[in-house]
């Protein structure tokens, strides 16, 4: 089988990174990204060889701007085989119908609804559920960072019960426009969040888990603190052993870096352009008593979906059946867990 040829819907903080990591894959093409403005972001794919498709009658507007198109969204979907839909949250609800009629392979977001796709993913848990289906949905960044802490701590026992409080980053960097600037907001006031249902979509439904959420004035990345109770006793070697073993998480000193500012500027200094593709744990922040534990860690919000989108890419088309070759494949091209000595 050849290269799978894949498009981008939405060349914003999500898919600009998806697009950079589908041009680093051995058995993948990037054939282009659609933008609908001639913004700076049209720029940025442009000045790094993208070729850019933009809707129907837009063509002229960018040309007069100077950036070259190569095309218009119907013919990327023509010449594709799976589309990443990255379009803001809900509006990937309007091209569903689109990528169905072109016969091709969705891969959408978590701002979208649940119903939008057949399987919601993380390549931990649903890569063999996602193989072959028609269209997935990556859940959000903080659903993924739970996801892949829970996921270790099931690896040394039943877990009865989780509790996460998330402080969330109130903006992405280029966000000017959006808040808080000043003051925590409980967003929403009446717990769960919406992450508690997005976790379970993945993990069970029989999950007992109640998340809060408190939206923070950072753009730089979110921290959460979970709690999870076993059905027996654990210990604190167990954990970090099971921290260690699963993928895409990385253990990091508190006493090196415990602000996601440092390790932001970490990342930057290690060559990673900032992006952070892992959750970051803290050690010194486990607390284990009897069947209880706790932990603290960081997950930046614009980078950390980007290897699950890689690998819900393999797991529609079916390239690769086992999700731990899949896993290994992304993080090898990735460079993740590798950037730290
Ligand atoms: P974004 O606003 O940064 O990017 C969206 C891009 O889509 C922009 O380039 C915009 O110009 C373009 N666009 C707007 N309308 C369009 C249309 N009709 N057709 C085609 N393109 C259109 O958004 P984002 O933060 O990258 O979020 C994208 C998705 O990823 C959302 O579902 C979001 O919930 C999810 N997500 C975001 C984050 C995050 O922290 N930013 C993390 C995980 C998941």
């Amino acid at each position: 089988m050849g290269k799978v040829r894949i498009g981008v819907n939405g060349y914003g903080t999500i898919g600009k990174r998806v697009a950079w990591a589908v041009m680093k894959q051995p058995d993948m093409e990037l054939v282009g990204v659609v933008k609908t403005k001639p913004s700076w972001e049209a720029l940025s794919a442009t000045a790094r060889g993208i070729r850019l498709y933009v809707p129907e009658g837009k063509e002229e507007l960018f040309e007069n701007t100077g950036i070259k198109v190569a095309g218009t969204v119907q013919d990327l979907l023509q010449a594709i085989d799976v589309v990443v839909d990255a379009t803001p949250a809900g509006v990937g609800a309007t091209y569903a119908r689109r990528y169905r009629e072109a016969g091709i392979k969705a891969v959408f977001q978590g701002g979208e609804e649940k119903s939008i796709a057949d399987v919601s993913f993380n390549a931990l848990y649903t890569y063999e559920a996602a193989l072959g289906k028609a269209s997935v949905r990556v859940v959000s960044c903080n659903t993924t960072g739970i996801l892949r802490v829970l996921y270790a701590f099931r690896k040394v026992g039943n877990v009865r019960s989780v509790r996460v409080t998330i402080v969330r980053r109130g903006a992405d960097l280029k966000e000017v426009k959006k808040g808080p600037i000043e003051g925590l907001l409980l967003k929403p006031a009446k717990p769960p969040s919406h992450h508690a249902e997005d976790v379970r979509s993945v993990a069970g439904h029989d999950l007992d888990i109640i998340t809060y959420s408190v939206v923070a004035p950072t753009t730089l990345a979110h921290m959460h603190v979970m709690f999870v109770r076993f059905d027996s006793n654990v210990s604190r070697e167990n954990i970090i052993k099971a921290f260690e073993e699963t993928p895409r998480i990385v253990l990091l000193k508190a006493s090196t870096a415990s602000s996601t500012a440092e390790v932001r500027e970490l990342a930057r200094d290690l060559g990673r352009c900032g992006d952070i593709y892992e959750v970051i744990v803290w050690p010194e922040s486990l607390w284990v008593k009897g069947n209880e534990a706790g932990v603290a860690y960081m997950v930046h919000q614009e980078a950390i979906v980007v290897p699950e989108n890689i690998d819900a890419i393999r797991a529609i088309t079916g390239i690769v059946e086992d999700g731990a070759q899949s896993i290994r494949l992304t993080d090898e091209s990735l460079g993740i867990s590798r950037w730290l000595p």
